[in-house]
């Protein structure tokens, strides 16, 4: 598992890749409650990739 490198966002309104730490993953985006993130440079939202959900069960 890549723990150290983090998962790769990109923006789906300004395209800037971004850097998830693995513990925001699994604190944040992985909650059932939580269905956008923020980008860090535009600040749009985003809504969360099914993919990332199903990571859950990997980590
Ligand atoms: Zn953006």
């Amino acid at each position: 598992m890549q723990d150290k490198v983090g998962y790769l966002f990109f923006c789906q309104h300004c395209g800037i890749p971004q850097r998830i730490p693995e513990y925001v993953l699994k604190t944040y985006l992985c909650s059932d409650q939580v269905k956008r993130y923020y980008c860090s440079n535009c600040s749009s939202e985003n809504s969360i990739p099914e993919y990332v959900k199903k990571l859950k069960n990997e980590l």
